[in-house]
């Protein structure tokens, strides 16, 4: 066991994490042949998750006590899984390591994005500790680009990654979505995990509610089955397109559906009706797919005459995130045309020397896989960054 544990933590700095709440049927699992073949893959989540579990009830998780101490200091603007692998990464190389977040606690969308029926948040505490156990430094309630200047980050430090997620959110374009009771997936989902956490939260919950969530994505699921936790009395979720084209992982629909959650597939909004200024009724319309269009995608048109009427006291939008102003944060970062950050694939170099960039923010809204295999990668280029700037240093 502790063996496959080392083999299994060799290219993934949280195993534990990833096994509970990647989308494996889309990925490792999908992707086996076997699976393919019909046969059933083994299931690779349930297995990195026990082998993981298990080490940190043995301590063979090692703690992280770098062979020597190295004097060049590390800045990462971001605690989520990129930020807090990379730092994982820079620490046991000797690297000085600060991580800055604008959150209270650190952890990203694991602490305050996911839910705690998915991620408990003992599990990712737990990695907090272990990074805060070997040197690494965190800074909270800090947002760069407004409490602190960029600038003042390059000042400090030799390098810095930046790793701030992407955190827009779409907004529903339809008449009435300014009424009371409409809300945003984020928020919603943030309030209910501190309740989880033993926060005093005032905000409304969905307890005794008709609640409707608008999207077809792993936010809408999070929110749907966040909903039937908290007492509603009917949840719908309603999406534009067909089972089949949901962009969410498969397993969560089927989860929703088994706690009782309506699907309302090939349905979009039309309006938001009142009832003294709070949400009362959703007129929603019939879709119907057509051909696919550049993207790949089926496109949707609304069917005439088509339209029906969903009654509702809580309508959740869920309909995904784009970047922030990242000129806010430092306005000489090179974008791209979505807004992200323009980074080197491999090595996560920004058009500035000694700024790099990882997880949401250079690849859009994505997964926790990725977030932390770009930490690693950034990690790696960071530090043979690092190794030049002190040879320099010792040869001026
Ligand atoms: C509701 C929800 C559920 C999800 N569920 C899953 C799932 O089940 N499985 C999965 O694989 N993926 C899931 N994802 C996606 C996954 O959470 C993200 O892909 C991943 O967290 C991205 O990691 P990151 O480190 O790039 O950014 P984040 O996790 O977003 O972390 C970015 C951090 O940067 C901080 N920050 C931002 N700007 C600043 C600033 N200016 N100064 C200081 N700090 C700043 C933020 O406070 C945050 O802590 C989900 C996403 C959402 C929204």
């Amino acid at each position: 066991m502790e063996d496959a544990y080392r083999l299994s933590a060799r290219t993934n700095s949280m195993p534990e994490i990833c096994g509970r709440i990647c989308p494996q049927d889309r990925l490792c699992e999908g992707a086996c042949v076997i699976e393919q073949s019909g046969h059933g893959a083994v299931t690779i989540g349930a297995i990195e998750k026990t082998l993981t579990d298990n080490a940190w009830e043995n301590g063979w998780v090692e703690p992280i006590r770098p062979a020597s101490e190295r004097k060049l200091s590390v800045g990462i603007i971001g605690a989520g899984p990129a930020g807090l692998a990379a730092a994982e990464a820079l620490r046991q190389q000797g690297w000085q390591v600060v991580v800055y977040d604008r959150a209270d606690r650190a952890g990203g969308l694991l602490m305050y994005g996911i839910p705690n029926f998915k991620l408990d948040k003992k599990i990712v505490e737990r990695r907090i500790e272990h990074l805060i156990d070997g040197g690494v430094k965190f800074v909270l309630n800090t947002n760069i680009g407004t409490d602190i200047s960029f600038s003042s980050l390059q000042n400090k430090h030799a390098a810095i990654l930046v790793a701030t997620g992407v955190y827009k959110s779409r907004a529903l374009q339809v008449p009435g979505s300014g009424a009371g009771g409409v809300i945003e997936a984020l928020p919603y989902l943030i309030q209910s995990n501190r309740r989880g956490l033993g926060d005093q939260v005032n905000a409304e919950t969905a307890a005794n509610k008709h609640v409707v969530v608008i999207g077809g994505g792993d936010t809408a699921m999070d929110c749907v089955r966040t909903a039937v936790r908290q007492g509603a009395k009917s949840v719908t979720c309603l999406y534009r397109r067909d089972q089949a084209n949901m962009p969410g992982s498969a397993s969560e629909t089927k989860n929703a559906m088994d706690e009782g959650v309506a699907f309302k597939w090939l349905a979009a909004p039309l309006a938001l009706h009142d009832k003294d200024g709070h949400v009362s009724l959703v007129r929603a319309v019939r879709m119907r797919l057509g051909l696919p269009g550049r993207s790949g995608r089926q496109a949707v048109s609304p069917i005439k005459n088509s339209e029906f009427d969903l009654g509702a006291d809580m309508v959740i939008q869920a309909l995904g995130f784009t970047p922030e102003d990242m000129s806010l944060v430092c306005a000489n970062l090179k974008l791209t045309p979505h807004g992200t950050i323009k980074a080197h694939p491999a090595r996560f170099e920004t058009n500035i020397p000694g700024v790099y960039a990882a997880g949401d923010i250079v690849r859009g809204a994505s997964l926790v896989v990725w977030a932390i295999r770009e930490g690693r990668d950034a990690a790696n280029a960071m530090h043979e960054y690092l190794q030049k700037q002190t040879a320099q240093m010792a040869a001026e």
